[in-house]
């Protein structure tokens, strides 16, 4: 309501300035010197909703990674490629508890599927499943469906990000042999794993983010073109994911905290939206102990309290 989009214009700053200092206790990920050089204190957030509203506060400007928020959108282009059906018998629907990009539970489910698409071995094998005849071909479609949903053309790779997660994935490639090995990954390893270093090097900025999650929030409809995007199903197959698996093995608590459906990524970026009102993009470099941004989930936590935003 426009009630609403006051009280988030007037008190935002603050809520901001509040949550910075919880940048503190975090750490910035460090597995690649392009990620480690991030503004360990940066927050930045963008808010936009079905009437084109757009609210930023912070440091919003800045582009990063989408690292782990691309599976989501790797997931919904894989089920609008191949169906929900085929995608299922290559990935469950469970929440594994487990850090993001552990091997532990390969071995133990049916024949080694991965728990569910959002964890590493999951989007891995996702990663197999996009239609496209070689790496490059798979890439250009995951970057042309995000390119639609952020509305912006100007979506890349970053090449150096690709290029540093490609020479140090060694636990990835190891997830990735495993599956080959289970029969649950077809196809060449390495072409796969390509695929998928180089949707985790997206580039974006906050207001992507909250573009890309506004379409989520008004079930894959863009509502400022009025372009059906993705079908509703898979946009409820994505925002349960969200909401059960998005914040790796904090998901829970977030559940409780927040209420809402999000995604995040080691960058620090992470991706929100209020069911039906608003997208949200977030950025804040330094990271809790289970990888989402610290300061990122605290002001989360409190524009959650004070909008009563929870869906629970
Ligand atoms: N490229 C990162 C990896 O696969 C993404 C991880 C993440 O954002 O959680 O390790």
């Amino acid at each position: 309501t426009a009630v609403e989009i006051q009280q988030i214009r007037r008190k935002l700053p603050e809520w901001v300035a509040a949550s910075v200092p919880f940048a503190e206790g975090g750490k910035v990920a460090s597995y690649i010197p392009e990620l480690a050089g991030a503004p360990h204190d940066a927050l930045g957030i963008t808010l936009i909703n079905a009437d084109g509203d757009l609210i930023t506060e912070g440091s919003c400007g800045r582009r990063f990674t989408v690292q782990s928020i691309s599976k989501l959108f790797t997931l919904i282009l894989a089920l609008m490629d191949i169906g929900e059906d085929r995608v299922f018998e290559k990935v469950g629907m469970e929440p594994t508890g487990d850090n993001f990009n552990s091997v532990l539970k390969l071995e133990l489910v049916r024949p080694g599927i991965p728990f569910n698409p959002l964890i590493n071995a999951g989007a891995i094998t996702v990663s197999a499943l996009i239609r496209g005849s070689d790496p490059e071909e798979k890439t250009e479609r995951i970057l042309q469906f995000m390119r639609a949903l952020a509305n912006n053309d100007h979506l890349r790779v970053d090449l150096d990000v690709y290029r540093s997660e490609a020479d140090t994935g060694n636990l990835n490639r190891s997830i990735a042999y495993l599956l080959k090995q289970n029969k649950v990954l077809d196809g060449d390893v390495e072409e796969v794993l390509d695929v998928y270093f180089r949707h985790c090097s997206i580039a974006v900025d906050c207001a992507d983010l909250a573009r890309m999650g506004l379409v989520l929030a008004c079930n894959g409809t863009d509502p400022l073109t009025g372009k059906s995007l993705i079908p509703r199903r898979y946009v409820q197959i994505a925002k349960t994911f969200m909401t059960t698996c998005g914040m790796y093995n904090a998901s829970g608590e977030f559940a409780i905290q927040v209420g809402l459906p999000a995604k995040s990524g080691v960058s620090g970026g992470i991706l929100s939206l209020v069911p039906g009102r608003y997208g949200i993009g977030v950025y804040g470099p330094a990271l809790n102990n289970k990888g989402n941004s610290q300061a990122g989930v605290h002001l989360l936590e409190i524009m959650s309290r004070e909008l009563n935003w929870s869906m629970f």
